[in-house]
């Protein structure tokens, strides 16, 4: 295991609302190769608005960062979120995170292609993204406008699903549209969640009103 705790200052930002770190797109960063260590950003119109830093060590991913929520006021969170592998259907591995949340005393185990953050990065799940699934909003219908496109090509329904592979036979173009259609939707849902939560708690931080 090498990188950390050679002494080199982790990046740090604040982390005061939803932000996601996505597993697909880290693993295409090369992010989970043991060792490796950096910052992950996130931008809105070419700026940069948030950061965080991060070593991959053997047994998952370091996560540091400054939080900086209402209530909690600033601190440094420092943790790691275990990294599982699994078989693919065309061969090798895809990584998933095992997210890290404890809800109620109880550890949440899930294998997640996806984490949001707040003063944590953790799944839907333990993010209580179900309560808001119940109502009918602009936001389920684009989950399941992607949720169709991605059974469509052959995957599985859920942001916390990987996307799935170009089927056999279908063209580079069609294929990488639907992704972006995919993606789009997906962000787009996020997006309404986020003004849902400012709307209905005034923050998009939910770890700030449990
Ligand atoms: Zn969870």
């Amino acid at each position: 295991m090498g990188g950390y705790g050679s002494g080199r200052k982790a990046h740090k930002t604040k982390t005061g609302d939803m932000r996601s770190l996505d597993v697909n797109k880290m693993h295409r960063s090369g992010v989970f190769e043991v060792g490796r260590m950096g910052g992950w950003q996130w931008t809105q119109d070419g700026e940069k608005v948030a950061s965080i830093g991060y070593v991959m060590e053997e047994r998952g991913l370091r996560l540091r960062y400054t939080s900086d929520s209402y209530w909690h006021g600033k601190e440094d969170i420092n943790y790691v979120v275990p990294i599982l592998r699994r078989p693919c259907h065309h061969g090798g591995t895809r990584p998933y995170f095992l997210c890290p949340g404890v809800v109620n005393g109880r550890r949440c185990g899930r294998t997640v292609a996806k984490l949001y953050g707040g003063r944590y990065f953790l799944c839907r799940h333990c993010h209580n993204l179900a309560y808001y699934s119940q109502s009918e909003e602009p936001r389920d219908r684009l989950l399941r406008k992607a949720n169709k496109k991605r059974v469509a090509l052959g995957g599985e329904p859920g942001t916390d699903e990987w996307l799935p592979e170009r089927p056999k036979g279908m063209w580079h173009r069609t294929y990488e549209r639907e992704i972006e259609a995919i993606e789009q939707a997906e962000r787009l849902a996020d997006a309404h969640f986020m003004a849902w939560m400012m709307r209905r708690f005034g923050t998009p931080d939910i770890y700030s009103i449990l």
